[in-house]
């Protein structure tokens, strides 16, 4: 069957992962479908963008943001809950807060308070700097303000007298410490907070962040802790501040079961704590909504066996049914989304250096008549590769690693030379080359044999830092969709893993998304002479840009936003990636002095006659010129 787009759709799974957010054009390029203010939907290709920042200065790597696409999910997310509210005659509201941790960028928080604001939608603060950008963004009074996270008096005071403006804010008890701490704090001001209370549900959770919740997480009281926690608001005349009641499974759950789970148990608490005599009014169900990004729709840790819908629909109905049973009026609904929410949000683009390919399809030069005899034989086996002869493969193979292995040892004991060796892998690799073609057309592969490939996968070497820009992949083996950002019109011809410009082995990505689980390697085309071949990593704006590090000073990337505007595309929020000047001040060197302390050892030089003066004046420049560029590789 012909190569068409559709085949690329399929091998990359992009209308899975990609939804109605990313496609692949006609001309074979990845696209992003933006709409303007008044809906109209523009594809933009991704290869066009980068070739227009390109132009204006800002190569790749590039940190591509997308505003349209968060309002979408903002949206999304508030939809689905109205919707199953609606459905369910729930008489509660949603009122959904975005946990500023996943992605704290300033346009990422103005947009959830501007563009959410029709929803009410707030903010969720874990710590005194999250706090203030809290403070300072939201706007509407009927908008949440939850306050989670460790707090000193500081923490403390600061969202007490922030609340007298009439922003609801919730100050949620962490330890059992914090219920002293609070009222102390509360009594001495003359303020009477909204208060919360975490919980450390007992329900196991499931994904990568299993620990998060259950009996041995580090957060919220359990339920002994909780009864003192009760006892004690009461004691202190501040039972009837207890508004809202907290839970939190991590993040990235994959399996629907284990949400309801918890949901069914934390309902349960939550009634109870009604019967105590507190007001209640709020159910906090925190994050953990999961993203699918590989796009297998099942409970494997990189995807999630449910949607936005199912997700909201199951919630509204539990708490419901456990309400009504019960006999007590539906909370208000809150979750804590953040991966769901943003992760849309960005791409990186990084383009391939290089490349370091296993596979030899040219025909290597035959050894001479006088060539050492191991070197002679290797090459007749390769003659021997062939369709019409399966049973040979296998003996083949065993052969030219035998004879491979031989060459080797007889260079290392002095027998034969450094080119001889050479030539001997290149015969090597042309015959597992050969053998590698000729096993598709096999009907039954021998089991030695289906490894083969895998030995074939080639190094691409790419522009980028995988500590920096995609640090859970490396951290915790979490899987983006990775997939080049060009020629899909064309039949990928390799397989590769990509290595990053760090100097570390652990700075490649060597799994990649699949529906059946995860793949070594990624089906790719081969780079052509000159081409600036271009690699998107999807689904990359939650959590990955302040957890990246500056590995091998490797800094951060250049960023731009790209909106529509009556089908043009425009950029804004332009933003200079690190240079080497700024990394280099994160670890205290001063570039001044660096600088000075340099042109005192060429000056040296030129005392020494080793350089001229001219020739320092040019060092110079090309010493100022790599302290204000940019971290990572350029092209001339
Ligand atoms: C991190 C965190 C979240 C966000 O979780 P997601 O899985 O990104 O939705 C929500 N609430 C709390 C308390 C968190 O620590």
């Amino acid at each position: 069957m012909s190569w068409t787009i559709n085949s690329a759709r399929e091998m990359y799974s992009i209308d899975q992962w990609g939804q109605d957010y990313f496609n692949i054009n006609e001309q074979g390029e990845v696209v992003v479908n933006l709409s303007d203010d008044n809906g109209v939907v523009t594809p933009v290709s991704l290869s066009k963008i980068v070739q227009d920042q390109d132009e204006r200065g800002r190569p790749v790597p590039l940190l591509l943001r997308f505003r349209n696409l968060l309002d979408r999910r903002i949206e999304a997310l508030n939809q689905a809950f109205l919707q199953a509210i609606d459905k369910a005659n729930y008489q509660g509201e949603y009122r959904g807060v975005y946990p500023i941790k996943v992605n704290q960028q300033q346009q990422v928080i103005e947009e959830i308070s501007d563009f959410g604001g029709k929803y009410h939608y707030g903010l969720e603060a874990g710590s005194k700097p999250e706090l203030l950008i809290a403070l300072a963004h939201l706007k509407d009074p009927e908008a949440l303000l939850i306050c989670n996270g460790y707090k000193d008096n500081e923490f403390i005071d600061l969202a007490l007298k922030a609340s007298q403006t009439g922003q609801r804010i919730v100050l949620v008890v962490e330890m059992p410490s914090e219920v002293d701490a609070i009222l102390d704090r509360a009594e001495a001001l003359g303020i009477k907070p909204m208060l919360g209370i975490r919980f450390r549900l007992s329900a196991k959770s499931e994904g990568h962040w299993a620990e998060s919740g259950g009996d041995r997480s580090t957060f919220g009281l359990n339920t002994a802790q909780l009864i003192d926690a009760i006892d004690r608001l009461r004691e202190r005349g501040a039972l009837e501040q207890l508004q809202l009641f907290h839970y939190h499974q991590g993040s990235q759950l994959p399996n629907i079961r284990v949400i309801r789970e918890a949901c069914l148990e934390a309902v349960r608490v939550y009634v109870n704590l009604v019967k105590e005599g507190a007001p209640m009014g709020i159910l906090d169900m925190g994050g953990g909504l999961a993203i699918d990004y590989d796009g297998s729709q099942t409970n494997f840790i990189s995807s999630c066996n449910y949607g936005l819908k199912e997700y909201a629909t199951d919630l509204v109905e539990i708490v419901q049914n456990a309400c009504d049973a019960a006999g007590i009026s539906h909370p208000t609904l809150v979750t804590e989304s953040g991966r769901a929410v943003v992760a849309h949000y960005s791409v990186l683009a990084f383009n391939v250096l290089d490349v370091t390919d296993f596979k030899e399809h040219e025909v290597p030069e035959a050894p001479a008549a006088d060539a050492p005899q191991m070197l002679r034989y290797l090459w007749e086996i390769q003659n021997r590769v062939s369709p019409e002869k399966p049973h040979l493969l296998q003996e083949c193979f065993n052969d030219a690693l035998f004879y491979r292995d031989q060459i080797r040892s007889l260079f290392t004991n002095g027998v034969v030379d450094l080119r001889t060796r050479a030539q001997g892998e290149k015969i090597y690799w042309y015959t597992i080359t050969k053998i590698a073609e000729v096993l598709p057309q096999l009907n039954e592969v021998p089991e030695d044999l289906a490894t083969l490939e895998s030995n074939l996968i080639s190094f691409y070497y790419a522009n980028f830092s995988v500590f920096q820009s995609l640090p859970d992949q490396w951290a915790i083996d979490q899987l983006f969709p990775i997939m080049p950002l060009q020629r899909l019109d064309e039949e990928p011809s390799q397989q590769a893993i990509l290595a990053d410009i760090t100097c570390d082995c652990d700075g490649k990505v060597d799994q990649f998304i699949d529906v059946k689980g995860a793949k070594r390697h990624l089906p790719i085309h081969r780079p052509k002479l000159g081409e600036n071949y271009l690699i998107g990593a999807f689904l990359v704006g939650a959590y990955q840009e302040t957890l990246g590090d500056l590995h091998n000073l490797l800094g951060d990337p250049h960023v731009v936003s790209v909106a529509v505007e009556d089908g043009e595309v425009i950029y804004t929020n332009e933003v200079e990636g690190d240079t080497v000047a700024d990394v280099l001040s994160y670890v205290e060197y001063e570039p001044k002095t660096i600088e000075k302390q340099f042109r005192a050892i060429a000056e040296k030089a030129v005392q020494k006659e080793k350089i001229t003066a001219k020739q320092r004046r040019d060092l110079m420049d090309s010493f100022r010129a790599t302290l204000n560029g940019y971290t990572y590789y350029e092209q001339d």
